[in-house]
């Protein structure tokens, strides 16, 4: 028995580690990273497990043939989920407004009146004012010579409204200032005959007539129970460079409230604490604490919250065979956040900002089916594979190998689908915890919040800082540094914000957002739910009360491995005097590996550290590169 590999199957990513017996000494000979196929626990796992040993073998150059013993863990039977729950949906009622804000608006100023095509006869246009429509079968030139032949003819046409992009070319051919919105696609959804008015900021400015509910209440002479239900449609508009607002015929927009889900948390007693979503996130954390350890959630039915916590236990249900009644919920995460909500008549798409909450669910059964992937692979490599011990355990015993570390220890494995905390006491027992919420819940938050619909952007975005490009030869970083580049960059990236890859590439975010803007989104989802979750795991697995008598705070899991994450958890604790770092798994991994590193090390030696018993034709010393587990 030669060479061993130990495998960690996370639920995003399958890690490998190597070992080598030469002249009697074990030491690691290669690691190697795959995403994970499948969902964790399961027999669809193994494609991923031979790509990350095929990998592995590739860079000591021999056949996966020749490895001897395959360790796999016995993975924590949790997963976790993510999703997202409006809480309130803003009503909107009849004397809705709309909110509109092209990227290139013509002309400029406030003008308001009677919405009109511009196909109408000017001879037969009642109205003092008017707001003149243009759909897109009207060019530009023609539109700007009818709005001149009206102005001619005395009508006071005070603002347009167009369908396709043209707003500066009509501006430019009328004799007339006046502000016009553009690229209004559903422009047959404006109802005509009705008030309306239009603003375009001066170049540089935003809006400020429309955002402000009271000049939207002067615009269309509202009372003051109108001017109410306007204010929604004020901030929505806060920061636009123009806008328009109709007001729409009554009954025309449809009422709506949607009601927000609840939550039923159940302590180990057996008594459930319930609370309305809409009570907001630290209303649902207050409860989970209270009740904590919770043996189970329930999510109101018919809701979005119970979709999600139903569609988290049927899944498990079916990896384990058991039925979905004896799954439970074990964990829940709940952040406060804004996600643009689609304005009920809308005819641009405008969004608004509506409040909701983010939720991760921690869902766990009795036992993950590890033997049957122990067969499969068995079967398909023709290798001894053996379940070697629990994940946590491991992880502590991986991440002992962070040069500078000792028992008594704290673990922090930051992953994408969970938070895992362990505590190693002197007497080398483990205590670990599974909490809901990790690197996947931050995606989502950022996906969600900057309205992107792209998980792969939003991915880059968590990963990523950003700079601005401001000439060919220089970009501000997103901390305020100037950058001056040798060679002029890529004319689209001129005046653009980037993302910057490890390399020092950088690539075009393709969304209007500043830089200020998304990176308060990253840094703020990233302290809801890496902060929120460090302080409840730690407290959770530390055993005395306090926990500010932890030593060590490692931080393993490629969540570590975030330019910002390990920063804002060590500032946050070293409020409690805790040292915490970014674990150095066998001093050359980083916070990788520390698992499948711990798998081997738990078969072939590591018994100073847990209690293992190793067998005889396996024990040898082991060397690794740095902070030698045997030393
Ligand atoms: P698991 O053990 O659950 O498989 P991992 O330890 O592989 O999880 O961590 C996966 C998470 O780490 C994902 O959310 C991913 O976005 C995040 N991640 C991976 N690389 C980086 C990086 N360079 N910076 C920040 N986060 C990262
Ligand atoms: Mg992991």
């Amino acid at each position: 028995m030669n060479l061993i590999a130990g495998i960690d199957i996370g639920n995003s990513s399958t890690e490998v580690a190597i070992f080598r017996r030469t002249d009697g000494t074990w030491s690691a000979v290669s690691s190697s990273l795959y995403r994970t196929t499948g969902l964790k626990g399961t027999t669809e796992n193994v494609p991923g497990i031979r790509n990350a040993l095929e990998r592995a073998v590739e860079k000591i150059d021999a056949p996966i043939s020749e490895l001897d013993l395959l360790l796999l863990n016995e993975a924590a039977p949790v997963i976790g989920d993510v999703a997202m729950e409006t809480i309130t949906e803003t009503v909107v009622t009849e004397s809705t407004m709309i909110g509109h804000d092209p990227s290139t608006p013509g002309g400029g100023g406030f003008g308001r009146g009677v919405v009109v095509d511009i196909d109408t006869d000017p001879a037969e246009i009642e109205a003092k004012s008017v707001v003149v429509l243009i759909p897109s079968s009207v060019d530009f030139a023609s539109a700007a010579s009818i709005i001149n032949e009206w102005h001619t003819q005395g009508v006071d046409v005070q603002a347009a409204i167009m369908q396709k992009d043209d707003g500066v070319l009509v501006a430019n051919r009328v004799e007339i200032e006046i502000p016009i919105v553009d690229e209004v696609r559903e422009i047959d959804e404006i109802p005509m005959d009705q008030p309306a008015a239009v603003e375009v900021a001066s170049s540089g400015r935003t809006i400020d007539q429309l955002s402000n509910p009271y000049g939207i209440a002067t615009a269309f002479d509202l009372s003051s129970s109108e001017t109410q239900k306007i204010i929604p449609v004020a901030r929505a508009l806060v920061g636009n460079k123009s806008a328009v607002v109709i007001k729409t015929p009554e009954g025309n927009v449809e009422e709506r409230a949607i009601p927000a889900g609840s939550v039923r948390i159940i302590d180990g007693n057996g008594n459930s604490l319930a609370v309305d979503t809409d009570e907001g996130a630290e209303a649902i954390m207050d409860a989970v604490e209270t009740a904590w350890p919770i043996t189970d959630v329930e999510g109101e039915r018919g809701t979005n919250i119970g979709g999600m916590l139903n569609r988290a236990r049927a899944e498990m249900a079916e990896i384990t065979g058991q039925d979905a009644e004896s799954i439970r919920i074990r964990d829940l995460l709940a952040v406060n956040t804004l996600v643009p909500t689609e304005v009920a008549g809308a005819v641009a798409g405008e969004h608004r900002m509506e409040h909701a909450v983010g939720l991760a669910s921690m869902v766990k059964t009795s036992e993950l089916p590890m033997a049957q992937i122990a067969e499969k692979l068995e079967s398909t490599l023709d290798t001894e594979v053996r379940i070697q011990g629990v994940e946590a355990s491991m992880a502590v015993l991986g991440s002992l190998t962070t040069p500078g570390t000792d028992v008594p220890m704290a673990l922090l494995d930051m992953g994408g689908g969970s938070t895992d905390a362990a505590f190693i006491n002197e007497g080398r027992t483990v205590d670990s915890t599974h909490l809901a919420g990790a690197g996947d819940m931050v995606t989502m938050l950022i996906d969600s919040e900057l309205g992107l619909d792209d998980r792969s952007l939003a991915e880059r975005l968590k990963q990523q800082p950003l700079a601005k490009v401001q000439t060919l030869y220089s970009a501000r970083h997103e901390d305020g540094t100037v950058h001056f580049f040798d060679e002029a960059v890529s004319a689209d990236l001129y005046g653009r914000v980037v993302s910057l890859a490890d390399d020092g590439s950088m690539e075009a975010v393709p969304t209007d957002h500043t830089v200020e803007e998304i990176r308060s989104v990253r840094r703020d989802a990233k302290e809801s739910v890496f902060l929120t979750n460090a302080r409840r795991a730690l407290e959770t697995v530390t055993p005395s009360e306090n926990i500010r008598h932890l030593p060590f705070v490692v931080m393993v899991g490629r969540s570590a491995l975030d330019f910002e994450i390990p920063e804002m958890i060590s500032d946050a604790l070293a409020e409690y005097g805790i040292v915490c770092g970014r674990g150095n798994v066998r001093g050359t991994e980083g916070p990788r590996n520390a698992v499948a590193t711990g798998l081997v090390l738990s078969a072939v030696g590591g018994g100073e550290y847990l209690d293992f018993a190793i067998p005889e034709e396996m024990a040898a010393p082991i060397e690794t590169t740095v902070g030698d587990v045997h030393e």
